[in-house]
């Protein structure tokens, strides 16, 4: 992997305060990994205390509304979300795109937004299971990219994406390494073709999809695997860590 593997947490509409333990564990614990980048995104209401108590990891939101401040009731725009100490956001998670119909050129649009206000982005795109029965998986997955991919020039530290096929989020079930491999090398290319192979380089792949402790560390040795992006099981800072370990043992592989 060209730099340290990412480890995100996505915490999606889960934790009250109760939940901050959890973080401060995370935090102290991501010390001993100083060879990986961890990071989380609790919901909207624990930005801010996640920020304050968890000096270690990253703090990111799960989504963000694409305009400036005005009258959008119970929308939080992407300088808000900076403003409560969030570094990073979310965007395109495939639950957004089938709770709230979002499309790729509204997803283009948040991204811009995000980057006007300095968050990173973690761009997440994947497939259906009937879209890979029909053999349409990668081209589904380039076309959603390239609908929704920034037009800037220089994607270095500010753009991730996260391969998640539907099929594989909170299921339990997990693409092979050879089904990751490919997807990610596809990725791969039409990035380079985006942005030139240099500015590609410095682009992590995360894959998510029931990641968990005891398959982390095969899916991160994985080639063109730069992280993951991990739901259910980063509601527990001991499978979270788990994760983390695995990250750190697949780099040394
Ligand atoms: C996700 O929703 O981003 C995800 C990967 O979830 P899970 O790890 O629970 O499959």
């Amino acid at each position: 992997m060209a730099e340290r593997p990412y480890i995100v947490g996505n915490w999606k509409m889960n934790g009250t305060r109760a939940m901050l333990s959890e973080a401060r564990a995370i935090d102290r614990a991501a010390q001993r990994y100083m060879k990986v980048e961890v990071a989380v995104a609790p919901p909207y209401t624990l930005i801010h205390a996640v920020h304050k108590e968890a000096e270690q990891i990253g703090v990111g939101a799960q989504d963000c509304h694409p305009g400036a401040e005005g009258a959008h009731t119970g929308d939080i725009n992407a300088s808000m979300i900076a403003d409560a100490g969030a570094k990073f956001v979310i965007l395109g998670h495939s639950e957004r795109r089938q709770d709230h119909g979002e499309t790729d050129e509204l997803i283009n649009a948040k991204i811009e937004s995000a980057l006007d206000a300095g968050l990173r982005v973690i761009l997440c795109c994947g497939e259906t299971l009937e879209t890979r029965d029909a053999g349409e998986a990668e081209a589904f997955v380039l076309a959603q990219l390239k609908a929704a991919l920034p037009a800037f020039q220089d994607p270095a530290e500010r753009l991730t994406i996260a391969y998640e096929p539907i099929w594989a989020i909170g299921t339990g079930r997990t693409a092979t390494p050879d089904d990751i491999a490919a997807m990610h090398g596809a990725i791969r290319g039409l990035l380079d073709e985006t942005y030139g192979a240099e500015a590609s380089a410095q682009v992590r792949i995360l894959y998510g999809g029931s990641v968990k402790p005891d398959n982390a560390r095969e899916i991160l040795a994985t080639p063109e695997v730069g992280g993951a992006l991990v739901g259910g099981a980063s509601l527990s800072a001991e499978n979270f860590l788990g994760i983390v370990v695995g990250a750190s043992e697949a780099e040394e592989v």
